[in-house]
């Protein structure tokens, strides 16, 4: 593989040394540096609801990011230590009933499982809908939803450095694991892009496919060169890493040859997207997350930035336009702001819809134009990503102006419609059309794709 840029570029080496990556889960929660702050109390609420979410970080995340003095409020705290509120009081009090009265561990992992199917419901027209088949056979680990852009889910990708705990990929780093590893994966990936020339992206995510050893990701990768696949233009890569573990773009033994490889897919003619998950202007404040994100754009990929809005993290219009402005001058595009969806932990973090837009709105007001480029708030729905364009008044009726940035359908895209106002509203499925209308306009057509997914 050669290399058309120089990686050598000059290190902070002093500053910047390598680090030894060092993770905390559940068991070790009387560990974590940190935590001797915080009230025996405390600590045995985090301790129940490890029982149910899944809870694991590294140590870069708590000595570095973590503003200690400021807990429990620190928005990082928050992003990965588990909340007393994160649970129900029903289901706070029944775990913590179970571990006061020293329950076993078979029993524990019976309530923990009775909970977590209380907090998942995954509708099954709607799962059937988003795998694709190829000669007849699902395929599992993908998704294609949208007609030109391609999930792909790497069995070897699918934990994260550090879990975040509004992650709507929950169940999955819980009980078990049902994403099996497939030898073949890869020729599976290939054979379905070979086959499908209206895809122009592949996003590769996870989990975060930046766990993977950098030979491991290759295997993947590598092939897009071939040329069959040319219209697969775009690769985009989903990760956490740039805040959960920089290291791994500077410091970690196979980062250069990570970089080798993005250099390379960019060298050879694709657009290469790191979609970046942020939720935070803290996450870009250490000088390891700067190098990391500069040694990156070296390469000729491009940093995009994607990440919901959370109560207790971000609900703050002032820290959105930290974080995107801090984003523009690193050479990051900022790219999506969502809407939180279904997690185990929604009612901690849910934001309404009307103040959701008012934080977009009052983020957007203080960026200039390079910092605009984020839409949302955006509702990643079963018909589709649903963006809040507004509130505003028609004809004495107070609406919500929606339109549809991604649809199953691609003739919905871009379409405005209208919803009645509902200050309370959280997600699509609460809200109702507005002007008398008894449905919206793509609500039959969605219904009869649920249908014939289900019947096939
Ligand atoms: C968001 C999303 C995409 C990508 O949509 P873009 O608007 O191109 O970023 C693709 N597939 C699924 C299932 C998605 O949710």
């Amino acid at each position: 593989m050669s290399s058309t840029i120089p990686l050598d570029l000059p290190r902070a080496a002093d500053t910047l040394e390598a680090r030894r990556f060092q993770v905390f889960t559940a068991r070790d929660l009387d560990r974590i540096p940190g935590l001797d702050r915080m009230s025996a109390e405390q600590r045995f609420a985090m301790q129940v609801v490890a029982q149910v979410l899944p809870f694991r970080v590294n140590e870069y995340v708590v000595n570095e990011l973590i503003d200690w003095d400021r807990v429990p409020d620190d928005p990082i705290y928050q992003l990965v230590f588990p909340q007393r509120g994160m649970l129900s009081p029903e289901n706070f009090d029944r775990m913590a009933n179970a571990l006061r009265g020293n329950a076993d561990r078979a029993e524990i992992q019976r309530l923990a499982q009775s909970i977590r199917a209380t907090l998942n419901p995954h509708p099954a027209g709607q799962m059937e809908l988003n795998v694709p088949r190829h000669e007849g056979e699902k395929v599992e680990g993908m998704q294609h939803k949208y007609r030109e852009t391609v999930l792909f889910f790497p069995s070897q990708g699918q934990v994260c450095h550090s879990y975040c705990t509004f992650c709507f990929r929950w169940a999955q780093f819980v009980g078990d694991k049902e994403l099996r590893f497939a030898s073949n994966e890869a020729e599976q990936l290939l054979d379905y892009l070979r086959s499908h020339r209206e895809v122009s992206d592949l996003l590769v995510t996870g989990g975060d496919p930046m766990v993977m050893k950098t030979r491991n990701l290759a295997q993947y990768l590598e092939p897009l060169l071939e040329r069959g696949l040319d219209h697969v233009q775009t690769i985009r890569i989903g990760t956490k890493a740039l805040t959960f573990w920089p290291y791994r773009f500077v410091t970690d033994r196979d980062s250069d040859d990570l970089l080798r490889l993005l250099d390379h897919l960019v060298a050879a003619g694709k657009h290469v997207a790191v979609m970046a998950h942020y939720n935070h202007p803290q996450e870009l404040s250490t000088p390891i997350a700067e190098e990391a994100i500069r040694r990156l754009r070296a390469t000729g990929v491009e940093i995009r930035s994607q990440g919901p809005l959370l109560n207790h993290i971000n609900n703050d219009a002032a820290a959105w336009a930290v974080l995107w402005r801090t984003q523009v001058r690193l050479g990051i595009i900022p790219y999506y702001m969502f809407v939180e969806r279904d997690t185990g932990a929604r009612r901690y973090f849910e934001v309404p819809l009307a103040q959701a837009w008012e934080v977009y709105r009052g983020a957007m007001q203080r960026v200039s134009g390079l910092g605009r480029t984020a839409r949302g708030p955006s509702m990643s729905a079963d018909p589709g990503k649903v963006e809040i364009q507004g509130v505003t008044e028609i004809h004495g009726e107070k609406v919500f102006v929606l339109r549809f940035l991604q649809g199953r359908n691609p003739d919905w895209v871009q379409r405005p419609f209208f919803a009645r106002f509902d200050p309370d509203a959280t997600w699509l499925n609460q809200l109702r059309p507005a002007f008398g209308e008894p449905e919206f306009f793509f609500e039959r057509e969605y219904r009869s794709m649920i249908a014939t997914a289900k019947a096939g």
